[in-house]
């Protein structure tokens, strides 16, 4: 039998899931997702292994109106997307049908005329009434494979996705190994942890501000720290204990004033941060971490296009 493989482009407005439904695919946090708009700015790859297939999921910055220098590249990195896939997967949320992007994204669709399935997401926040009209509406836009409303929180409805996406695939090679889930290098993922809580611990337009780079990542001997207390009778706890991963990373804002926010009093916003950042990060390496965080002014970076490339957008 022949293998069957496609790349599938996650596209919507901002907010409506596209990350939760990644990760919750892939089976495990690749993207990082908070309750504010536009988090997510780079592209980010999720895996999808079956029985004698392979589902490549590319989530992507949602696709908005653009007014700042990030949002365009956020954007311009969306519409590139959509040019490498098989299958695009248009999603939208039960209680915005009428959001502002849509008529930009379905203008889009009917543009890169691929096959597309529309996921109506968060259907776990409203009755089921709503959706019968949702779905005719948006019937009449497109020619869409499959419309399937979900919850990509609780995971209701994401297996009929998949089954569907599934119709839909085409004999192709496995491109990914069976044990990975994302190209996604692990000090891309530290980043971005860390700017989920920045995300988390901030507010209005601190979070949009601010970029995260990593100076320095490695694995250490941790002698002293296990000599210090040694924990009879726990492998596991002998064994977490041998090294220690050393993190250090920038945290670049656009003004002193959104750096002394960001440090807040004593140092207790960067330290939340810090702390929410270190939890997350000790659970996926099993190793105690040791995170060094550094808030730097870089005027006006995510208006200069030569500051933005060099911190990764
Ligand atoms: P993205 O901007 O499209 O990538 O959206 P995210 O995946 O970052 O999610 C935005 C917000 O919606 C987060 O707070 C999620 O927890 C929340 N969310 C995602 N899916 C669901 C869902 O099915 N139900 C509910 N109630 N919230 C959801
Ligand atoms: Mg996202």
């Amino acid at each position: 039998m022949n293998f069957l493989s496609a790349f599938i482009a996650i596209m919507g407005p901002p907010n409506v899931g596209k990350s939760t439904i990644l990760n919750r695919i892939a089976g495990v946090k690749l993207a990082i997702v908070s309750p504010k708009p536009q988090t997510t700015r780079n592209r980010i790859l999720g895996i999808h292994h079956g029985d004698g297939y392979q589902m490549v999921f590319l989530d992507t910055p949602g696709i908005h109106d653009t007014r700042t220098l990030l949002h365009k590249s956020m954007v311009d990195s969306a519409l590139a997307t959509l040019q490498e896939v098989d299958i695009l997967l248009m999603m939208i949320e039960m209680g915005h049908p009428d959001d502002p992007a849509i008529p930009l994204i379905v203008r889009t669709i009917h543009q890169v005329g691929k096959p597309c399935l529309l996921a109506i997401n968060k259907i776990d926040q409203g009755p089921r009434t709503w959706l019968l009209p949702i779905m005719e509406k948006f019937g009449k836009q497109y020619p869409f494979d499959a419309i399937i409303p979900l919850s990509a929180l609780r995971g209701d409805g994401v297996d009929l996705l998949v089954r569907e996406i599934r119709r839909g695939l085409k004999p192709g090679p496995q491109f990914y190994p069976k044990d990975m889930v994302t190209d996604q290098p692990d000090a891309l993922w530290v980043a971005e942890i860390i700017r989920e809580k920045i995300y988390v611990h901030t507010k209005q337009e601190l979070p949009y501000s601010s970029a995260v780079t990593l100076d320095r990542m490695e694995r250490l001997p941790a002698k002293e720290v296990s000599e210090d207390i040694p924990r009879k009778g726990d492998p596991s706890a002998r064994a977490s204990r041998k090294e220690i991963l050393l993190i250090a990373a920038k945290i670049h804002v656009e003004k002193d004033s959104q750096k002394r926010i960001l440090i807040g009093e004593g140092g207790r916003v960067v330290k939340a941060i810090g702390i929410a950042a270190r939890t997350e990060l000790e659970q996926k390496f099993g190793l105690p971490v040791y995170l060094d965080l550094f808030v730097k002014v870089e005027k006006n970076w995510t208006k200069d296009s030569r500051l933005l490339k060099r911190l990764g957008y």
